[in-house]
């Protein structure tokens, strides 16, 4: 299954952002001072929501993966994966969240029939993680990791965006971590959304040099990853090591998804500006036939290429495009 666009490329994942709200302020993602929600009124409800991840699962759409701003702070947010869960033709349902409410929600996700949930940490030191979220929620963060687990949720995935001089140093101790657990630790290259802000960029390479030196032998890539990260394993280790490589090793010509952004738009890709409204659409009355249209002129508009060049100016932060 899938859709097939201009290029060749397979795409058979939806990324659907619930909510642009979030209970932290990363600043890498929400940028201070542009904190303004959506009115509620744009919001795409759930009813909005089901109904077109129906037609793009029909259209042949087989993974879908929830995110946001947090996901977990949207209301109602269980009976609405229970429902994504019956729609037959869906093979992977996940969720990126920062695990805050995680400790909450766990159980409940899993019995809803969420597969898999990937959860960011930039930092395993308390201060530093108040610093990069502006909210002291870090222990919360290993409860919900922690239940996540119990829950019977695998593989855990730790997303970490590396930044210059505000986390390299924790690298290693990260690393350490598929030692001791069998997740798989991403290290996410950062995006510079905004050139006003400073680039903090550390390029893969470098952090696999550094991973390299350890002590622990050499990284051994693993065979078979299907999405944006490539993973690798320490002989010997229990986790693997993923790098998500978006700025500097661009995967674009494997790229397989599409978005869906809470207040009713389809991208078709994160770091583009073109979206087509869905939401205006379906509140005129369009037939799934239209908005099935609509999805495949979104595919269709799929560049070859992201636009991270410095060039282009992004309109939305992540919070609002769902990372
Ligand atoms: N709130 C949830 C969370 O933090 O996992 C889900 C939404 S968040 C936008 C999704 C992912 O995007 C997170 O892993 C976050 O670290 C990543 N992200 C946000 N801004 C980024 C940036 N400028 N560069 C790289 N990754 C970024
Ligand atoms: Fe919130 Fe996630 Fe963005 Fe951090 S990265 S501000 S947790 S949406």
């Amino acid at each position: 299954m899938g859709i097939i666009d201009s290029y060749g490329r397979n795409i058979r994942y939806l990324r659907v952002s619930v909510t642009d709200k979030c209970n932290f302020r990363c600043s890498y993602c929400m940028p201070a001072g542009n904190t303004k929600w959506f009115p509620e009124r744009e919001i795409l409800s759930y009813d909005e929501l089901l109904r077109m991840i129906r037609i793009a699962v029909k259209a042949g759409i087989t993974k879908i993966r929830i995110t946001g701003g947090e996901p977990l702070v949207r209301k109602d947010l269980i009976p609405f994966i229970a429902e994504i869960r019956k729609i037959p033709g869906i093979q992977d349902l996940s969720m990126t969240t920062n695990g805050s409410l995680l400790s909450q929600y766990a159980l409940q996700l899993k019995k809803a029939g969420l597969d898999r949930v990937n959860i960011s940490l930039d930092t395993l030191r308390e201060d530093r993680f108040n610093k990069i979220t502006e909210r002291s929620m870090f222990r919360q963060v290993l409860m919900g990791i922690k239940s996540a687990e119990q829950a019977g949720f695998t593989p855990i995935k730790l997303n970490v965006v590396v930044m210059n001089g505000i986390n390299t140093d924790e690298l290693i101790d990260f690393a350490r971590l598929s030692f001791e657990k069998s997740y798989e630790i991403r290290f996410i290259e950062y995006m510079q959304f905004n050139s006003d802000s400073r680039n903090l960029l550390v390029p893969t390479k470098q952090i696999k040099a550094t991973l390299n030196q350890a002590g622990w032998g050499t990284l051994v890539e693993q065979p078979g990853s299907d999405g944006p990260a490539t993973v690798f394993r320490f002989p010997g280790s229990q986790g693997s090591i993923g790098f998500i490589s978006a700025t500097t090793e661009h995967f674009c010509n494997q790229c397989n998804r599409i978005r869906l952004t809470a207040d009713g738009r389809l991208k078709p890709c994160l770091l583009s500006n073109f979206e087509i409204d869905i939401k205006r659409k379906m509140r005129a009355g369009a037939t799934d036939f239209d908005i099935e249209n609509r999805l495949r002129l979104c595919i269709w508009q799929k560049s070859a290429q992201h636009g991270l060049d410095g060039k282009e100016v992004f309109q939305r932060g992540m919070f609002q495009t769902g990372g």
